[in-house]
């Protein structure tokens, strides 16, 4: 019978999301008028996501890029060029409007209009993160629903696990904002998406010792990484260095996050969680 991580001391998805101009956009259409932020922002696929496939291969390591789908569809051949590569593509949301800034038919319909984009390119998708991570309680049965088997926007572990749905179970692949660049390199006025320009030494120090933790109690290793912040020269070269020290350590397996979500639907000593809203009564809590 297997397990998740077989055998492994920890398991790394090295995972990119796309996002090109749609965090910028989602904050306002008008951004598009700033010829600045958008080149800020088209220097993810343009320039990060080459380099990036470079490494990648260099290292010889898997990888999976979540793109929304209004960056799949306004860049043809940018998702095959991707799983050209060997590398997996999956679903994050099409406008990249958070979930929990939508209402329950808005998400419904951005996340299909997303589903419909990578069938008309003939991508084949296995699983979703939601834009900004911004998960809603019903995330998870949309996943079930439109035939992916996971999901990984959530917080409630540091290994796999599975959800319960109204369909069929899904898994999860937790990340965490202390494994995701934005919080250390996402530097923009206006809109303000962020005021960090921080040392991709320090950076990548932070992460060691999170995986050096992980090791010791077999975790999932999660890094959540974008093609316009961790693509540029000298964050690259410290991503690369410590791709390298943990393939060095030898106990660590990298996969892509559509094999890994399949070894955790194997693995029979894991079983779905039921998902409940806490309790917030009125008297209680002010809105
Ligand atoms: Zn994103």
């Amino acid at each position: 019978m297997g397990t998740w991580h077989n055998g492994a001391a920890a398991v790394v998805t090295l995972t990119f999301d796309v996002d090109a101009e749609t965090p910028v956009l989602a904050e306002g259409r008008r951004y598009a008028d700033n010829l600045m932020t958008m080149s800020h922002q088209s220097y993810g696929p343009d320039v990060g996501v080459p380099r990036i496939l470079d490494l990648l291969e260099d290292m010889n390591v898997p990888a999976t890029f979540f793109i929304p789908g209004w960056v799949a569809e306004h860049r043809p051949g940018l998702a095959d060029s991707i799983v050209q590569r060997g590398h997996e593509v999956a679903h994050h949301s099409y406008s990249h409007r958070s979930p929990t800034s939508m209402t329950a038919d808005e998400e419904r319909a951005d996340f299909e209009r997303a589903v419909e984009v990578f069938s008309s390119q003939r991508i084949e998708i296995a699983g979703h993160r939601a834009a900004s991570w911004g998960a809603s309680w019903q995330t998870p049965s949309l996943v079930a629903e439109y035939g992916l088997i996971y999901d990984s926007s959530l917080m409630g572990d540091d290994r796999p696990y599975e959800i319960a749905t109204n369909l069929t179970p899904i898994v999860e692949l937790p990340v965490h904002w202390s494994l995701d660049d934005w919080e250390q390199y996402a530097f923009l006025p206006d809109p303000h998406i962020g005021s960090v320009i921080e040392s991709p030494v320090k950076v990548t120090e932070m992460w060691r010792a999170e995986l050096d933790g992980m090791r010791r109690y077999q975790c999932l290793f999660n890094l959540c990484m974008h093609p316009f912040l961790s693509g540029r020269p000298g964050r690259i070269m410290a991503l690369r260095t410590f791709i390298e020290e943990t393939l060095e350590a030898g106990d660590v397996h990298f996969a892509r996050c559509r094999d890994l979500a399949q070894a955790v639907r194997d693995d029979a000593s894991i079983s779905p969680r039921r998902l409940v809203r806490p309790p917030v009564p009125p008297d209680v809590y002010p809105l």
